[in-house]
């Protein structure tokens, strides 16, 4: 090894160490500006975050108006107007299923504040003197829960868990996805498949002991892991049934696609299914500012009560002022300009046009999604869904093609979408505010990056 210093390419470390992105400098509605004069179409909102799009004046003025009043006071003394109006907010979003709201930063922590919460509502209803068991989390494989240690012991994303496998918790263990396009089987139907999976979740409690599990944990419609894919209507139903003969909770991640993105503002309430926990947080505050939160259902919070009375995690920044006034700004305006409305239309419109135009398409193995949060898996071989090789990047690729076209988009992309290793698949999940027209710009620079990318490298 030499002795001389590698210099690094910025002063800025990167989330990807080597390469510097291009400079935003200018942004409104859905749109971004580049130094070098580009217009860039923010596919994605980020990663599924700036739901408003940008430079919301309404959500600007929020803000200034709570810098003024009080930016930051401490949560064990004070509380502020925005972060008890937006706690209102969003319990009464719930229509009474939730109780209490807890506000934090981003969505890595909500994962840890609904980890610590469900072994705490274990301690709060064993009697005294005696010691609660349930310490252990059902999650599923090809999941994405967060970046901390416990969320991402608890997530299944094979690569984002391999250079800290060794230190991961023991706690926590997987079973398999609801992913139809990969894991129906020939011939089986929709409810003999929830019933495999509800027997798979059924026989992990049973293999790990009934009463040391705290939580079944998933996301509704699983994200950066698989690329937007709902779990078949029903599924949700069984697994909480399995949840409720052994006694344990139910956990929802939202955090990718609550608040609107699936087409209701909680993705739960077209599973008829009501969560103990609920994690919410990327559109929470629409990239404004960084907030997260858990909504807490009446079993949990009613155990605090009557309890020690007091959740036993307290952070700095938790019901941080400025963001909850960013934050109950979003989410207001979702709510009086009816934009969960706009969501279910505009993701109707997006799909179908998607399909017309890709469906058909030799490397293109399946569209999916709810609202605005769909996604593309491409594929070498549409009759045995075989995956490209991981070494072609063929996702990261078609993410810079789209970002360089003549119609320059910025669209997520991740791999890992087949097992974990191989698989590629790029999401679109725009602003909530699109238009007509520019979803039909959307599905044309998207489907004009992939088939150039195709015809020019296989
Ligand atoms: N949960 C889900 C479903 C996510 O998609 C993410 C981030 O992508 C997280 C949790 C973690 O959120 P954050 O990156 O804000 O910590």
């Amino acid at each position: 090894m030499s002795g001389k210093n590698e210099e690094p390419t910025s002063y800025l470390l990167h989330r990807h160490a080597t390469y510097i992105p291009p400079r935003v400098i200018a942004s409104s509605g859905c749109w971004l500006e580049l130094e070098d004069g580009r217009k860039v179409f923010d596919g994605s909102s980020g990663a599924a975050v700036a739901c408003l799009g940008h430079g919301n004046d309404q959500v600007k003025e929020a803000i200034n108006r709570q810098l003024d009043e009080v930016a930051y006071i401490h949560s064990g003394f004070f509380e502020s107007s925005a972060c008890t109006g937006f706690a209102k907010e969003l319990v009464l979003s719930t229509n009474g299923k939730m109780a209490q709201a807890f506000l934090i930063s981003s969505g890595s922590e909500a994962m840890e504040a609904a980890i610590k919460l469900a072994i705490q509502y274990f301690v709060e209803i064993t009697s005294p003197g005696h010691y609660s068991q349930r310490k252990r989390f059902i999650a599923r494989r090809q999941s994405y829960h967060g970046t901390t240690l416990g969320a991402l012991s608890m997530g299944g994303h094979k690569g984002r868990r391999k250079i800290y496998e060794r230190i991961l918790m023991d706690n926590f263990s997987h079973v398999s996805p609801c992913n139809p396009y990969r894991g129906l089987r020939q011939g089986e139907s929709v409810e003999a498949y929830i019933e495999r999976l509800a027997k798979e979740l059924d026989d992990e409690f049973r293999r790990v002991g009934p009463n040391t599990v705290a939580a079944f944990v998933a996301e509704p419609i699983v994200g950066a892991a698989l690329g937007f894919v709902p779990a078949v209507p029903g599924y949700f139903k069984a697994m909480k049934e399995v949840c409720d003969k052994h006694g344990a909770l139910l956990i929802f991640d939202e955090v990718m696609v609550g608040m609107g993105r699936s087409g209701t503002l909680h993705a739960w309430e077209q599973e008829g299914v009501v969560p103990d926990i609920q994690t919410i947080g990327k559109g929470l505050g629409g990239g404004y500012i960084p907030i997260s939160g858990i909504l807490i259902g009446h079993r949990v919070s009613n155990a605090l009560s009557k309890g020690t009375g007091q959740f036993a995690h307290g952070q700095t920044y938790q019901s941080h002022a400025i963001a909850c006034a960013g934050g109950l700004a979003v989410q207001q305006i979702i709510r009086k300009e009816n934009l969960v409305a706009n969501v279910s239309e505009m993701g109707n419109l997006m799909v179908r046009l998607l399909k017309e135009r890709l469906q058909s398409h030799p490397y293109v193995g399946d569209i999916r999604g709810k609202g605005l949060a769909w996604a593309i898996e491409f594929v070498q071989d549409k009759q045995s869904k075989e995956p490209f090789k991981p070494e072609l990047k063929v996702a990261e690729r078609i993410h810079r093609k789209a970002l360089e076209g003549p119609d320059p988009i910025a669209l997520y992309h991740g791999s890992g979408t087949a097992d974990g290793d191989k698989g590629d698949h790029i999401m679109i999940s725009p602003p909530f505010i699109i238009t007509e027209e520019e979803v039909e710009f959307v599905v044309k620079a998207t489907a004009n990056a992939i088939e150039e990318f195709f015809d020019e490298y296989f």
